[in-house]
């Protein structure tokens, strides 16, 4: 049986598949169309990450291909339902980036609030710039406000809390009398109403019509001017160009982007320049560990798939 692994994936997950599988890798055929349609042809099963679309003439070209792995949790480069309706499985890491995710959510929330770790040329320049970096604010005592609690959200609250944060959540899937709340020692609340609330929004919903720019100008209007906003979920859900605005007007504290509306990101984007915004390029969920989660769950997963067990 054949699998192709068309973005990268650790090593020793790949050498696993190769002792019992003939494995076709190559981190970059997601980058050359033409050679991944000819290499799925006659593939068993089809081993992605988030780059490759998975849908419409590549699904049509792979005659033969049973399972799709997905070294990751989002599924929106993934056709599910016409894979579905092929009797194709399609596997998800589900869980095994999620403390990347969630440490990623901490750290730069920290580093906006505290706004003093941008310094180092100016110390080493002599220049001493104290009073300016005096201001920086602390975590705790502070209210995380997740818009989305699933794994990664639920994850993000417990790491929150142990810093001394109060977590309040919106999630139209837990109930309001779930046990969930109680549980996690987290607070339900109305989306406007959280949004209102929160010194720190971070985004764990998956990008579906309903999520499509749920941050839009209106609710980056509600949040605190000081606010920092957060998003490792997928780019469509916040608007990007309102975004910018708020930033620019010194309308929100600060904001960290691990996901964008076209990635990669495009040169001269609207959210060029912008003061207090980290941007990174779509990895909160890939540390080396997670990496190695990923990678071994799917490949177990994947072999199990072909297996029949
Ligand atoms: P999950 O399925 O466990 O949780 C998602 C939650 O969002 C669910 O509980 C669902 O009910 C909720 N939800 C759906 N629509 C909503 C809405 N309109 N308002 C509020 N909540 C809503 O998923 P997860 O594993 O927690 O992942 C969350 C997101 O993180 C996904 O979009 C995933 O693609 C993204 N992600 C990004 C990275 C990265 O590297 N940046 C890594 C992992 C996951």
């Amino acid at each position: 049986m054949r699998i192709v692994i068309s973005e990268f994936m650790d090593r020793a997950a790949v050498d696993a598949l190769a002792a019992r599988f003939t494995v076709h890798y190559d981190a970059d055929l997601v980058d050359r169309p033409d050679a991944l349609a000819e290499r799925v042809a006659d593939a068993d099963a089809l081993i992605v990450r988030n780059r490759t679309q998975v849908r419409g003439a590549l699904l049509e070209r792979a005659a033969r291909l049973r399972v799709v792995g997905r070294l990751g949790v989002g599924l929106d480069n993934i056709d599910v339902e016409a894979c579905t309706a092929r009797g194709l499985v399609v596997i998800p890491a589900t869980g095994a980036n999620a403390q990347a995710v969630a440490e990623y959510v901490i750290a730069t929330a920290m580093l906006l609030l505290r706004g003093a770790y941008g310094a180092t040329s100016d110390v080493a320049a002599g220049t001493w710039p104290r009073p300016a970096l005096s201001n920086g604010r602390e975590l705790a005592g502070k209210t995380l406000g997740l818009i989305g609690f699933g794994g990664i959200g639920r994850l993000t609250g417990g790491l929150a809390r142990a810093l001394g944060m109060t977590v309040v959540a919106h999630d139209p899937q837990v109930p309001g009398d779930s046990r969930v709340w109680r549980d996690e020692a987290a607070v339900p609340r109305g989306l406007d109403a959280l949004v209102a609330e929160a010194d720190v929004v971070s985004l764990h919903v998956p990008l579906i019509d309903g999520t499509r720019h749920l941050i839009d100008s209106a609710r980056l209007a509600r949040m605190k001017p000081d606010a920092i906003l957060v998003n490792t979920s997928r780019g469509g859900v916040v608007d990007e160009h309102a975004l910018a605005a708020a930033l620019r007007a010194g309308r929100l504290g600060g904001a960290a982007l691990d996901v964008f509306e076209h990635e990669p990101l495009p040169a001269r984007s609207p959210l060029a320049d912008c003061p207090n915004l980290l941007l990174s390029p779509h990895i909160a969920g890939v540390t080396r560990e997670s990496n190695e989660r990923v990678s071994s769950l799917i490949a177990a997963r994947v072999a199990a798939a072909l297996e029949g067990h």
